[in-house]
């Protein structure tokens, strides 16, 4: 199932898109893609509904895309979690998954403007796999217990003003949590649709050139080793996000480093997870 959030900012409606890419909307079903769906029966009742989609009414034609879920409780990322990015950044392979935060005011739909922070300078683009919980996880005793606990995937984009981030001191989160830094979407995949989160290319294109090349195969940790890795230490909550880590290609990594000004336009997209276009607008 392909989970999609429609209409204006903050009035989004949940909907699914058919196989044949048409976007139903469920709002008389469904309150929203949120904590209280994800940990109640919303799937399943979803699921029920997505076998008879013709008895749905159609979304807006041109309607924009949000979030395909709702403003999460969390937003967790892992760092440096491509072998290959992590030389270009010149940092050292992790022993650990590394953590940070982003707030979860940074969330926008996947064709929202990137808004390039006041005094910025060094706007950067990373395109990570994301990955929406679908039931709280705490203490899993296996990684193998984390497959239970995903609700499905979706492509991120983990935008990041490098000098906020390294240049001002402390960890990364004043990096990466300015206002439409964390672009979700299109759509929220159900598992049952991506066969193996560990096989899917990204691709990522600044002003159609191509910038990001990567597999989720090199990531250093893989999804459910996350999951049950994070439980170890906080409570997953469903409806939670988590961003896996970027493969090389960032603007910072280039020689000279190059970044992101007002007017660029940034295309990036997973294997069965669709695609984002976003122009970059001062903030
Ligand atoms: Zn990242």
């Amino acid at each position: 199932m392909k989970l999609v959030r429609f209409g204006a900012r903050g009035a989004e409606k949940p909907g699914l898109v058919t196989a044949d890419g048409r976007i139903k909307d469920c709002s008389a079903h469904v309150a929203d893609y949120d904590h209280a769906f994800f940990a109640g029966d919303g799937l399943d009742r979803l699921r029920s509904l997505a076998k008879q989609p013709d008895g749905l009414p159609d979304a807006p034609a041109g309607a924009r895309l949000g979030a395909p879920v709702a403003r999460p409780r969390n937003v967790f990322a892992i760092g440096l979690n491509y072998s290959d990015h992590a030389k270009e950044t010149g940092a050292a392979i992790p022993a650990e998954p590394i953590l940070f935060m982003k707030a979860t005011t940074a969330v926008c739909g996947p064709h929202d403007p990137i808004l390039i922070p006041r005094g910025s300078e060094k706007t950067d683009w990373e395109v990570e796999l994301g990955v929406v919980i679908g039931r709280d996880a705490h203490y899993l005793p296996s990684q193998e217990a984390a497959r239970g606990h995903i609700a499905g995937y979706c492509v991120a984009n983990d935008v990041s003003e490098r000098s906020f981030q390294l240049e001002h001191g402390g960890q990364w989160s004043k990096g990466k949590s300015s206002l439409n830094f964390l672009p979700l979407g299109p759509w929220l995949v159900t598992p049952d649709d991506i066969p193996d989160p560990q096989q899917l290319g990204l691709r990522l294109d600044v002003n159609g050139t191509r910038r990001q090349t990567g597999t989720t195969a090199n990531m250093i940790f893989d999804v459910l080793h996350i999951v049950q890795y994070l439980s170890q230490f906080l409570v997953l909550e469903a409806g939670d996000v988590i961003i896996t880590g970027t493969p090389p290609g960032v603007g910072m990594g280039m020689k000279p480093p190059q970044f992101l000004r007002a007017g660029d336009v940034v295309e990036l997209g997973i294997d069965g997870l669709g695609s984002q276009r976003s122009v970059c607008e001062p903030g």
